[in-house]
């Protein structure tokens, strides 16, 4: 399948309750070739009304954290464990996730990242393993699948404890480094440090 016909069904998919009350599927965003693939909970007010991933405060806390260490939207791919928002923002449930976790698998095998960045706890405990503790394990790198994968704190919980953002800065310039490392063309035409 291609990104154009993935989007298409995508965008019509009624798999799950979190159909009924979506304003928008939240499909993802960023370069089609990305080699670093990020991946939030679930899509928010903003991102519901909107129909794009990070949008709002967290969103441009999100774009301020790639922003440190020479990224942008452009040379990533952002989506979402789930692509519509579950009602007053709650944890998606169990069986939604089930229900949308193959348009997530489309998605990884069109880009085939060599990084996964999850962002929040639910992701990371849906992508890493069950029993992740963000607390304790942001910032460390496993292996999954071909590709290498850590956890973030969400932008959402920086936003609510300032206090962890020192940790998350350590936890990006250590994505920066593995950027360096492993992909290669991530920072084509970045000259900064
Ligand atoms: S959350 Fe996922 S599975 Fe559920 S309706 Fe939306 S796109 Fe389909």
């Amino acid at each position: 399948m291609d990104w154009t016909t993935l989007r298409k069904e995508c965008l019509a998919c009624t798999a799950c309750g979190l159909c009924e009350t979506r304003h928008n599927v939240v499909f993802g965003v960023g370069s089609e070739t990305a080699e670093v693939l990020f991946i939030g909970e679930g899509p928010g007010e903003q991102e519901d009304l909107q129909g794009e991933p990070f949008v709002g405060r967290a969103g441009k806390l999100l774009d301020d954290m790639l922003k440190m260490i020479d990224l942008d939207r452009s040379r990533i791919y952002i989506a979402n464990t789930v692509k519509c928002r579950p009602p007053k923002n709650r944890d998606p449930l169990p069986e939604e996730q089930a229900a949308c976790l193959h348009w997530l698998t489309a998605q990884r095998e069109l880009l085939r990242p060599k990084l996964i960045v999850c962002l929040g706890r639910i992701s990371a405990m849906r992508f890493i393993k069950p029993d992740f503790r963000i607390t304790k394990e942001h910032g460390q790198w496993f292996r999954n699948g071909d590709a290498e994968i850590m956890a973030l704190y969400h932008p959402a919980a920086l936003l609510r404890d300032p206090g962890k953002r020192p940790e998350t800065f350590v936890d990006l310039k250590a994505l920066q480094a593995k950027i360096r490392e492993v992909c290669e063309h991530t920072y084509d035409s970045v000259h900064s440090a």
